[in-house]
């Protein structure tokens, strides 16, 4: 089974269509959309497709949310992505651009490896449930967002817990 392909666009007809025709691709509500390791959900907005001289040229604007682990608190959390991009597909080897490329003679162009690749590019590096989520006590772990513990005073960056566990160590060695 070939599966839900949303992104595989019928162009065709627009190559067909005089230089200057533009076409637009609406998605509204694509509830869930998998590209290979990419899961997308609620997935929406444009893909705007011009024919050029040189090829037809793709303005791609789509949003969508992928699910993720907040780095502080690992609640499960839907991060918000963006992939905005603009790309010709070359009528000829002429035209092809550092992208590389061709528009194909069948007329069927499949944006999604585009589509996945910006994706995954927009996903931050340390997704967070809320920029001010409070993580997990490093000592008892329990979520700070919903309770307290004795373990800290202030709010604990999970960047320090590594500098922390290696001075807590340091002191041990110096107690002996
Ligand atoms: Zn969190
Ligand atoms: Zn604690």
């Amino acid at each position: 089974m070939v599966g839900f392909q949303p992104f595989r666009l019928n162009v065709g007809f627009i190559a067909a269509e005089d230089i200057g025709y533009e076409r637009e691709f609406r998605f509204q509500d694509l509830a869930y959309v998998r590209l290979e390791d990419l899961e997308l959900r609620d997935v929406e907005g444009s893909v705007t497709v011009v024919r050029t001289p040189q090829g037809l040229l793709f303005r791609v604007d789509l949003q969508a949310t992928t699910p993720q682990v907040c780095v502080r608190c690992l609640k499960p959390i839907q991060q918000p992505v963006r992939a905005v991009f603009e790309e010709l597909y070359a009528f000829s080897e002429k035209h092809v651009t550092e992208s590389g490329l061709m528009y194909p003679a069948t007329g069927i162009v499949d944006l999604a490896p585009l589509v996945r690749e910006f994706m995954i590019l927009d996903i931050p590096f340390n997704p967070l449930c809320s920029p001010e989520c409070k993580g997990l006590c490093p000592v008892c772990g329990v979520d700070l967002n919903v309770e307290t513990c004795d373990h800290q005073q202030a709010p604990i960056d999970p960047r320090w817990t590594a500098l922390q566990a290696l001075l807590t160590s340091t002191q041990g060695e110096h107690e002996e």
